[in-house]
């Protein structure tokens, strides 16, 4: 059946993502950080319902998805107002365009806030993508893009719909990575969350020369242990300094034998990378044994 735009309600995905790489390339006269990182969606998404009404507003209600894991309180509550990424995006685009249309959107939330896993982006880079197609405005990649840059540095890699991509400058810079096959990881969040710009401001330019080009490089091989080697996040030491829950998860992920461990974007999440899903669930089982509040099973999206 062909779906007429803002008549059919509209389900799209947001993929969770995690920061394999991220070094702090220099601060910035206006105040922000360039960077050097390389992200991977991860199949834990948030999920955005889009459906029609009779008035010209955007509404949103936001949903807790239950969860599995033992404790689902989120470490920042999430927003319903005009302060929510997906309420900002509807609005920026709807003005864009000069469009008169209404939405009601649900937004259903699986990945955990104010953790590094960039939700909040890839909720606003779904909503743009998703009201673009709903409220048949043909708007293309680059004017979306435009508009994901005024909302927020990460944005702009879920837009492009890579799964795995360098980013630079503040992240809006893309350049997409293959990579052969899929990677295995155990993803653990404590009960706290960081707030990204606390983490920045005790951050320090990373001036040990390592290279993006060579992890990228090394993600053709992720068999080998020369990926691991690579990991990196400088955003973790500062992160570590505000939040003694970050340094207690890679401490457990230290007793693990997994193949690498590293904290993804500002934290508080923190991924261990495993061989395969079957050695990711056992480490699962590890730290939820160990009494980690939220465990995940991910792999990097395709
Ligand atoms: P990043 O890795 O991009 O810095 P994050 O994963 O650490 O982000 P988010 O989950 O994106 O953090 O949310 C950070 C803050 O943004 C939250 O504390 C919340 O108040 C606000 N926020 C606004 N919109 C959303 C949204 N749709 N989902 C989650 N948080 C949102």
């Amino acid at each position: 059946m062909l779906c007429q735009p803002s008549t059919c309600a509209l389900t799209m995905l947001a993929p969770a993502k995690l920061n394999l790489f991220l070094r702090v390339v220099r601060k910035r006269a206006d105040g922000f950080h360039d960077l050097e990182t390389v992200m991977t969606s991860i199949n834990l998404f948030d999920t955005l319902l889009f459906e029609p009404t009779d008035s010209s507003e955007v509404t949103l209600r936001v949903v807790m998805a239950s969860s599995q894991n033992q404790n689902s309180l989120p470490p920042a509550p999430i927003p319903t107002d005009s302060s929510n990424l997906v309420i900002r995006a509807a609005q920026l685009l709807k003005e864009y365009a000069g469009s008169s249309a209404g939405v009601k959107i649900t937004l259903v939330k699986r990945i955990p806030s104010a953790a590094g896993m960039g939700g909040g982006s890839s909720d606003a880079a779904t909503t743009l993508a998703g009201l673009n197609r709903f409220w048949n405005l043909s708007r293309t990649r680059e004017e979306l893009s435009e508009l994901a840059s005024q909302l927020g540095s990460d944005i702009g890699f879920f837009l492009g719909g890579c799964s795995t991509a360098i980013c630079r400058g503040r992240g809006e810079l893309i350049e997409p990575l293959r990579i052969p096959t899929s990677l295995h990881f155990v993803v653990a969040r404590p009960n706290s969350g960081l707030s990204t710009p606390a983490v920045f401001k005790q951050c320090r330019p990373n001036e040990s020369g390592a290279s993006v080009e060579e992890f990228a490089k090394s993600l053709q091989h992720p068999g080998n242990c020369r990926m691991v080697r690579l990991l990196l996040n400088d955003l973790q030491a500062p992160a570590e300094s505000l939040n003694d829950d970050v340094k207690q998860l890679r401490q457990q992920f230290n007793k693990l034998p997994v193949l690498g461990h590293l904290m993804t974007g500002s934290g508080t999440s923190y991924f261990g990378v495993c061989a395969s899903s079957r050695h990711a669930g056992m480490m699962a089982a590890r730290l939820r044994a160990a009494g980690v509040p939220w465990v995940h099973v991910a792999r990097s999206c395709s």
